[in-house]
């Protein structure tokens, strides 16, 4: 056991250059004025290159809990993994987040600005600060240098696991833990690169309580290993920086990932070693995913699955505010009913409650996002379908583009079809699918091939059947004109019109009412399937329908 004096001297040896007191960082950042009930919350993610979905369900959960108590929500850029770092990461990472309305009260803005009381907001600007505590940890005999190589490290590590014990640097294997104060000022003078580790003197057989807000109540074994607080080149390890940011920005819980809850004995003695009061922890559980055709589930990965990736939502057009509400959803299971009761408000009106929160791992389920996505589009505007399609084709689809732009009003009263009345269409999941909807409605992305119905219906009687419409049709008439119509012509042309009649003798037609209507519907849109038959008639106009009934005719030789 080294003396407070030769602590205080190692302290100086270290830093002999470094005089900011961790009591002028409390000066600097003054506790925050909280009132009850608020929650200062931060999101704290690493620039890598790739925003996964799980930073968006993180961000938005972090967002919404302190904005809805009246607290402050902050962005806080954990960059001290040189490795990994990346071009334009923070800017990818603020506006991946405010693509989908995410936005913080303090943290960067963009790679250069920051806004905030309690920055810089980025760590790889905040080495000073860690130096500070790392002073002062040293200096209170908590934590020692390290002058161990990967070589040696390596060599423990193959004794450890020779004996059959557990694997790290810790209690006796941890060599430069009790080093006299003459042995550290010789690898000094040499130069050798050193680490700053904790010197842990916590037991791994004595377990301690904690109070997780999502977990609840649980027993963990206390931490003793002397993990590395500080790394040679003066970064800190997340370990570190964790409980020093949270406290100097006045965090008053901490929410992250589930993966961070084994270090948890780690840090509630980096915590006490630092005289620093423990923040309260809430872990979510990540986001998992069926696999294995429906036997198991697994983390959502983003190696294996495209919709990991923030940019397969922005690419393929997924609307940003029902990708949120499924995320409020997955959070909050009570989100779905709310919604049904509240159909008017925004999600911004729902309350989100940390103890609701799933313990077990939300399963994120494509399909179900999709039926969110159908049932949020189907509420807006045909201007709101045009505006947001606009958007994703300026920068997904050239040809796309130039058609909605050219063309606006003809566009809005394609999107208008089946968009008001009883039946109210659920068909466009993202609004990539512009290009389908527009499909029928522009020659030039007109199918080039028919569905073909032709056992069904044989070639000459849909020739019969467009001939003799085609006499018959005028785009005047209501819809329920139109259909009489429709049924005359299928008396006319041997159709019946009555299901039951067809079923009891159908010898004596050629089919029904439905087959002459689907006869139409494939020389006009090329599908079986599509909107309002009569409503896309109507938009599409009586030249243009005269134009399709023609055109089917010629390619059906
Ligand atoms: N930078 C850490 C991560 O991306 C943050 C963890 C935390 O929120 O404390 O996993």
């Amino acid at each position: 056991m080294r003396t407070a004096e030769q602590n205080q001297e190692l302290a100086n040896l270290l830093f002999p250059n470094h005089h900011t007191s961790v009591e002028e960082l409390f000066e600097r950042y003054p506790k925050r004025d909280v009132k009850q009930g608020e929650m200062i919350l931060r999101f704290a993610p690493s620039p890598t290159g790739f925003l996964h979905i799980g930073s968006v369900y993180t961000g938005m959960v972090c967002t919404k809990l302190a904005k809805q108590s009246g607290g402050v929500a902050i962005l806080r850029i954990e960059d001290t993994d040189k490795k990994r770092e990346v071009e334009n990461g923070i800017s990818m990472i603020v506006n991946g987040l405010n693509g989908f309305g995410i936005s913080f009260d303090e943290g960067p803005i963009d790679e250069k600005n920051q806004r905030g009381e309690y920055g810089p907001y980025m760590q790889s600007q905040r080495l000073d600060i860690y130096k500070t505590f790392a002073k002062d940890i040293v200096q209170k005999g908590n934590a020692y240098p390290c002058f161990i190589s990967e070589e040696e490290l390596e060599l423990i590590r193959k004794e450890q696991e020779s004996l059959g014990v557990r694997t790290g640097y810790y209690g006796k294997w941890a060599k430069w833990r009790d080093a006299s104060i003459e042995e550290i000022k010789e690898e000094l003078g040499k130069g050798t690169p050193y680490v700053i580790r904790l010197f842990s003197t916590g037991d791994i057989n004595n377990t301690f309580e904690m109070n997780d807000l999502i977990k609840g109540r649980v027993t963990l074994r206390e931490n003793d290993m002397d993990v590395v607080l500080l790394k040679s080149d003066g970064f800190p390890t997340y370990h570190f920086a964790h409980p020093i940011d949270d406290t100097l920005m006045g965090i008053t819980l901490v929410t992250r990932a589930d993966e961070w809850f084994p270090s948890v004995p780690l840090h509630f003695e980096i915590f006490q070693k630092l005289g620093l009061q423990q923040i309260p922890y809430a872990h979510f559980s990540p986001l998992m995913k069926v696999d294995n055709e429906g036997k198991s589930k697994r983390k959502l990965s983003k190696r294996k699955d495209p919709e990991a990736d923030v940019s397969f939502y922005i690419d393929h057009g997924y609307p940003k505010e029902a990708v949120i509400e499924y995320l409020l959803n997955l959070a909050n299971s009570n989100f779905s009913d709310w919604r049904i009761q509240n159909p008017e408000k925004t999600y911004n009106d729902f309350t989100l409650k940390i103890e609701k929160f799933n313990k077990a791992g939300a399963l994120f389920d494509i399909v179900k996002l999709s039926d969110i996505c159908k049932d949020y589009i189907s509420k807006l505007t045909a201007q709101q379908v045009y505006d947001n399609s606009l958007e994703w084709a300026k920068l997904h689809n050239r040809q796309v583009e130039k058609l909605l732009l050219e063309n606006k009003e003809y566009c809005i009263k394609i999107f208008n079809i089946e968009r008001s009345g009883a039946k109210i269409r659920k068909d466009i999941v993202k609004f990539e699918d512009c290009k389908e909807q527009l499909s029928l409605f522009f020659d030039e992305l007109f199918p080039d091939n028919y569905e073909d119905i032709q056992e069904r219906i044989s070639k000459d009687i849909q020739r019969e059947i467009i001939k003799e419409y085609k006499k018959i049709y005028s785009t005047e008439s209501s819809e329920v004109e139109w259909f009489e119509k429709v049924k005359d012509l299928s008396k006319r042309l041997g159709f019946s019109i009555d299901r039951k009649e067809y079923e009891a003798s159908k010898e004596k037609f050629k089919g029904t009412v439905g087959d002459v209507a689907m006869v139409l519907r494939v020389a006009i849109t090329g599908k079986t399937k599509s909107p309002d038959l009569f409503q896309v008639m109507s938009v599409l106009g009586e030249e243009k329908v005269m134009d399709r009934l023609d055109r089917y005719i010629s390619k059906m030789v």
